[in-house]
């Protein structure tokens, strides 16, 4: 919708500025206003400036630090040649958090140390801080903040319980909701090396399973650190992808191997399309469904997209089989019982 409105605008950009200057400048600017809602579009379409002839002081600057209304979330080492090391945990069936450097990937248990070493080759100012925030990974989930899940945070007391990454053992961590975006941060100072030592170690928590309802509800988090001078200026980025999950190691175990069986690793979705293979497309999240499955996870219900009618309805017709066969089992056990219960009375009185 947003680029059509673009794409029209040279046709009346002469109407249209005479327009807008005969309105009033606050009336002009409303829409500036409804932050959430309009500076999300801005960003992603910086031309949309254009759009605007008159932005008064105020608004100027609530607009400074542009980059939080969407956090950006490619890596930035910056001059500090700011870095992120995981400890080396392995794929063993009983580790709460281990990071697969293949797949950039965090796994971890909710509400589990989850040590990071964080590296820098140049001291920054005093008084820099790190921040940790975390953002959904997919476009079309983007413009939403990540909150914990209702459940979680209604059982919790303490006073931050809404966000999903806590600092664990330092008194010094700060929780912070922007006011305009409403995205939450832990911040926390950044302590130099101990002596002898090449990094600082942060120790991060989160809060909610990826699959919980009314929070993350299954849309895949990254995690984003960043080091910054005490006014917010940024000096350097990382980012990762952040999976809390029941069990990590096997999670880990799957995805990687997952990974390593589709040709591009990170985006198997978009190189699946192009494979002209037989019907490879429902293969690898059939197979990762089926191995992790859990007790819990056959009462859950989910939401398969199929391109196409004919495979919907083929797909639809194998699902209610699924469900009859189910049900017949079922009614299998209560009227065999029951027969089998009625012969012996017939045969008794026989
Ligand atoms: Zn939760």
């Amino acid at each position: 919708m947003d680029e059509r409105v673009f794409e029209s605008l040279p046709l009346s950009q002469d109407s249209f500025q005479v327009l807008w200057e005969s309105v009033l400048p606050s009336m002009a600017t409303q829409p500036i206003l409804d932050q959430d809602n309009w500076l999300p579009e801005l960003n992603t379409t910086l031309s949309g400036f254009d759009l605007f002839p008159y932005v008064p002081p105020v608004l100027e600057n609530l607009l400074t630090p542009p980059a939080s209304t969407v956090p950006t979330t490619s890596d930035y080492p910056g001059e500090h040649a700011f870095q992120l090391r995981f400890q080396k945990s392995g794929t063993a069936k009983s580790v709460t958090s281990t990071y697969s450097a293949t797949l950039n990937k965090l796994y971890c248990q909710l509400d589990k140390t989850c040590p990071l070493e964080v590296l820098v080759d140049k001291e920054p100012p005093h008084g820099a801080i790190l921040r940790a925030t975390a953002v959904y990974k997919k476009t079309e989930h983007v413009a939403e903040v990540v909150r914990r899940c209702p459940h979680h945070q209604q059982e919790d007391a303490f006073e931050h319980r809404s966000h999903l990454i806590r600092v664990e053992g330092s008194q010094r961590a700060q929780y912070m909701e922007d006011l305009n975006t409403k995205r939450q941060s832990v911040t926390l100072p950044y302590e130099s090396p101990q002596l002898g030592s090449s990094h600082t170690t942060l120790l991060l928590n989160f809060m909610c399973n990826s699959s919980c309802m009314g929070g993350m509800n299954r849309r895949p988090i990254l995690a984003i650190l960043t080091l910054e001078t005490p006014e917010g200026q940024v000096l350097g980025r990382r980012c990762f992808e952040v999976r809390v999950c029941a069990c990590p190691g096997r999670d880990r175990k799957i995805e990687e191997e997952n990974a390593s069986k589709t040709p591009s690793g990170s985006k198997p979705t978009k190189k699946r399309k192009a494979t002209p293979a037989p019907a490879p497309s429902t293969a690898p999240p059939k197979k990762i469904k089926s191995a992790s499955s859990t007790e819990e996870d056959d009462k859950e219900v989910f939401v398969l997209r199929v391109r196409g009618r004919e495979r919907y309805e083929n797909l639809k017709k194998i699902n209610e089989g699924l469900e009859l066969l189910e049900k017949n089992k079922c009614k299998e056990e209560v009227v065999g019982g029951a027969s089998r219960g009625k012969r012996r009375v017939d045969e008794g009185t026989d």
